[in-house]
């Protein structure tokens, strides 16, 4: 039996990670949840899963919650350190890290230095600071959530770290892959969250739009797997069957593959090195058809060449690109950017900053909350 908490358990990963756990109940128990505002759908997780520990951002919600679960059975984390807070307890083995953004970083800090297992599915704490976070950890101890990179564990799995040529990241391309380029600058919010393939939260949807999730991988995959950024290709695979590959240097190449759906990877992460039965759509090739490939456009989609060139440049780059990059989305959902706007200003800031080449954890900190500022002044 191991004990796991969930970081952003009401998201779209931190409901498929229950899903999951729902199934394995004789395997996992939930000692942890977290959320940053939606006390009520917590509360049902709380009903259902019994955790000893929640965590939630605001107080006032969490006096909101502690009058639904009066008494001390449930102990009530709030404040800007709670998700540091919840993974220290002595009785958690996992920590699967399915929040949103930069506020991940610290959490996944404090989960390695404890020892214990991090199923990331927060990919913006390895573009901020894998040098750190990959430094602290021990072979394993970090297993990956993101489609990508559990697909290049799994491929891995036929080989070693060091016989890797290259690997191969499939992109679906987003809704907007194929639309004429002189009418991308006009998407409405409403167009760039409708994903052709994966049902995700808000702000991973509009980075697929734009490929900035693709530029994040790019870094995560660089991190996790000690990789020199010219053995990273990306390919744009609009079926999203194949969830990316593994080039050997015999010039095996193996890939990983399954309809899309995240609880593949999720439940991976957890019971590696294991598999255990899961209920999914079977994988029917020949309905499907075909699987077809393109050269991604960096042209046409900026934000994957600056993903590469902060992969590149490594230091406070990714800090910076990805702080800028979660003001612009969160501005253009906002309705006050226009979508080519995302990019445009995510390259000023990164082409502006102070660069750091071996920064610490608060050059980094110092890096993302510039970043910040300097994006809102550029998009006033
Ligand atoms: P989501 O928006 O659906 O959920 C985010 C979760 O984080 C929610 O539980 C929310 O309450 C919590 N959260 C948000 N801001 C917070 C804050 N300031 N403090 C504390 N908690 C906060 O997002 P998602 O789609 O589940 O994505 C989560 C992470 O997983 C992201 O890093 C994303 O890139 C990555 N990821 C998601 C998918 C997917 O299919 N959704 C696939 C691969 C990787
Ligand atoms: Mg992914």
């Amino acid at each position: 039996m191991k004990n796991i908490v969930i970081l952003g358990s009401t998201g779209s990963i931190g409901k498929n990670t229950l899903e999951v756990v729902r199934n394995l109940k004789d395997k996992f128990r939930v000692v942890g949840l977290s959320s940053n505002s939606r006390w009520e759908l917590l509360a049902e997780q709380v009903e259902e899963f019994k955790p000893t520990y929640v965590a939630l951002n605001d107080s006032q919600l969490g006096e909101k919650l502690k009058r639904r679960f009066p008494g001390n059975h449930l102990k009530i984390l709030t404040g800007n350190k709670c998700l540091e807070e919840i993974v220290l307890h002595e009785e958690v083995d996992i920590v699967v890290s399915a929040v949103v953004g930069a506020v991940g970083l610290p959490a996944a800090i404090a989960t390695i230095q404890q020892g214990k297992t991090l199923a990331l599915a927060n990919k913006e704490s390895l573009v901020m600071a894998g040098h750190i976070v990959m430094s602290l950890a021990k072979k394993n101890q970090i297993l990956p959530v993101d489609s990508e990179h559990s697909a290049i564990f799994q491929s891995l799995q036929s080989g070693k770290l060091s016989e890797i040529k290259r690997v191969i990241i499939t992109a679906s391309g987003g809704p907007f892959y194929d639309y004429p380029e002189d009418k991308l600058s006009d998407v409405s919010p409403a167009q760039a969250l409708k994903h052709p393939t994966w049902q995700m939260g808000q702000k991973i949807t509009i980075d697929s739009a734009t490929l900035m999730n693709k530029a994040l991988e790019i870094i995560e995959a660089k991190w996790l797997f000690n990789l020199k950024v010219e053995q990273i290709d990306v390919v744009i695979h609009p079926q999203s069957i194949i969830h990316s590959m593994v080039e050997f240097c015999d010039g095996s190449v193996v890939a990983q593959m399954g309809m899309p759906d995240m609880k593949v990877p999720i439940q991976y992460a957890l019971t590696y090195p294991e598999r255990m039965p899961l209920s999914v759509q079977p994988l029917n090739l020949s309905s499907i058809g075909s699987l077809t490939f393109k050269k991604p456009d960096m042209e046409k989609f900026p934000a994957l060449r600056l993903g590469y060139q902060a992969a590149r440049e490594g230091g406070t780059m990714g800090a910076t690109l990805n702080a800028a990059n979660e003001v612009a989305v969160q501005a253009f959902l906002d309705g006050q950017i226009k979508f080519s706007e995302i990019a445009s200003s995510v390259e000023k800031v990164i082409n502006n900053h102070h660069y750091i080449k071996n920064p610490c954890l608060e050059d980094i900190l110092t890096a993302d909350a510039w970043a910040r500022q300097e994006t809102k002044k550029c998009l006033m």
